[in-house]
């Protein structure tokens, strides 16, 4: 994000991050009970995930990278006894108790960012543009009252400086 460019207009973030209103839910991945294909399949698409509590709760643990979390689950499944595709992945900081004859867990805590950037959903988005270049972020989340609502990565913050330019173009200064 080029510093020099004022982000004057109103948004909130609320109107920026994703998922839209008619969009799927974020794609989000519990701390513990999902098995390592379940994490597979639901990490496809995006770069990052937030992981949660649980889905019922949708209380924020940390954030993960696609990356790091295909690179570890690859790993274990070459070097650790056992691991399957039905393998817990537990991003929890003990392990829950298992079946005796439940396959090995593979353990990603150690991939998490624990105090990912939060926002409240009814930050001004200039306060927020203003953090991202400030801490040189990539993406930020959004909750509202402590519960996940969304994700806005820097792509988004671009696109929608982008389209507040074509319908209003004195709404962002250049200078
Ligand atoms: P980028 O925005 O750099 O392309 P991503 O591939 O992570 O990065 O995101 C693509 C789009 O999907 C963005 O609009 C982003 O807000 C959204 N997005 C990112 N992560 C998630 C997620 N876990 N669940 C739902 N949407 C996401």
């Amino acid at each position: 994000l080029e510093p020099k460019e004022e982000f004057e207009h109103k948004s909130l973030a609320v109107d920026v991050m994703r998922p839209r209103r008619a969009d799927p839910a974020l794609a989000v991945l519990t701390q513990e009970g999902m098995t390592v294909e379940e994490a597979l399949v639901a990490s496809t698409r995006y770069s990052g995930f937030p992981v949660v509590v649980s889905q019922e709760s949708q209380r924020l643990v940390g954030f993960v990278l696609r990356r790091d979390l295909l690179i570890s689950i690859d790993n274990a499944r070459q070097r650790q006894e056992g691991v399957v595709s039905s393998s817990q992945v537990l991003f929890t900081e003990h392990p829950p108790a298992q079946a005796a004859d439940a396959p090995p867990p593979v353990r990603l805590r150690s991939l998490l960012d624990l105090s990912p950037f939060t926002v409240a959903d009814h930050t001004p988005m200039d306060i927020t543009v203003d953090i991202f270049r400030k801490l040189g972020l990539r993406q930020c989340l959004v909750t509202h009252n402590g519960r996940l609502l969304g994700i806005i990565t820097k792509k988004d913050i671009l696109k929608h400086m982008a389209q507040m330019a074509n319908r209003d173009p004195d709404s962002i200064l250049f200078n």
